[in-house]
């Protein structure tokens, strides 16, 4: 009888789901209680496919467009990587109800840049254009308030003045390490720039990026579960390969696993996105028991005991239809 090789795995915590993803998630299936399917959700509610696959099969109907909320009746729910000003507004003049599942602090994110833009400040938001949560927080204040930079390079190309007045906020989930370069070229060029009072790397990003920076020089390769999406999953990978691991892969599942790549490892650490459910680090622990004799291990690095209330105007309405 052929033996499986042995494998040692290293389960990185904390991992997977973070407070803005399980509360983006309560609301939209509170929503479905409440209210009964349809219910509408404007972008994929978390970046990940497993997730929206369960909920579209729960009644949800994901949309990027509001026009496409076609039942005036059903809410519209609005994802954790928050909204542009315009779309509450667009929501409004359509007639629609709208439930805001923006996690907390990319809202707080959105505050400082408002309060910096009343005060008469010029913005520099850290973050890569296109991804949803930039959009938003670009959409905070009028067209052009915002400089939006992802290097070095970009920073040194800005056009303020040194003697202007300066401050920079983040998006949520950048790398932390590339993240303190960008800041530092800002700080050269303007010393006197406003730095966030807290961090705006959230504390699920900072937490998942130290835990695999540490696990990585323990092992031969490293995986991240979570979707090509989600930037803080793609984080985790680059985090992984910049620690020195010879082999940092993002895969959306166990099915996704290059086992030409794999199979001949014999050390492995494994870590999630916030975005991501534990029912898939559980399957890709369990593909990798199939084919060796795995120990596994946990690398915890910090105790997360982070928790977000629902939305106000939800809570109310549950309450007003429970009678209490
Ligand atoms: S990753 Fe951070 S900012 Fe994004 S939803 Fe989770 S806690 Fe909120």
């Amino acid at each position: 009888m052929s033996q499986k090789p042995k494998l040692r795995i290293v389960l990185c915590a904390p991992r997977g789901f973070c407070a803005g993803v399980v509360r983006a998630i309560d609301v939209v299936e509170r929503a479905l209680a409440l209210y009964g399917p349809p219910v509408y959700v404007r972008h994929e509610i978390v970046h990940n496919r497993h997730v929206v696959q369960s909920l579209i099969s729960k009644g949800a109907i994901f949309i990027e467009s509001l026009a496409e909320a076609s039942n005036r009746q059903a809410p519209v729910i609005f994802s954790a990587h928050g909204v542009a000003k315009s779309v509450p507004r667009e929501a409004e003049a359509l007639g629609l109800f709208t439930i805001d599942a923006t996690c907390p602090l990319v809202t707080k994110v959105h505050r400082e840049a408002q309060v910096h833009f009343k005060r008469g400040r010029k913005i520099i938001l850290i973050g890569h254009a296109g991804h949803p949560e930039v959009v938003g927080t670009l959409g905070q204040l009028p067209e052009g308030a915002i400089a939006l930079v992802s290097s070095v390079a970009e920073v040194e190309a800005l056009s303020f003045g040194p003697e202007e007045d300066i401050a920079y906020v983040t998006q949520t989930t950048l790398s932390v390490h590339d993240t303190q370069e960008i800041v530092a070229a800002i700080l050269r060029r303007y010393p006197k720039a406003r730095e966030p009072l807290r961090a705006d790397i959230c504390y699920a990003t900072t937490n998942r990026q130290e835990a695999v920076e540490r696990a990585a020089p323990l092992v031969e390769a490293v995986i991240v579960v979570g979707s090509a999406n989600s930037s803080n999953s793609q984080r985790l990978r680059e985090v992984a390969e910049y620690a020195g691991v010879r082999l940092s892969r993002l895969v959306a599942s166990a099915e996704e696993i290059n086992w030409d790549e794999f199979g001949a490892v014999r050390s492995l650490a494994v870590t999630a996105g916030a975005s991501a459910p534990e029912i898939l680090v559980e399957q890709v622990l369990d593909a990798f028991a199939a084919r060796f004799a795995i120990e596994v291990e946990t690398l915890s690095t910090a105790d997360e005991s982070v928790f977000f209330p629902l939305p106000r105007g939800l809570r109310k309405q549950e309450a007003t239809r429970s009678g209490t």
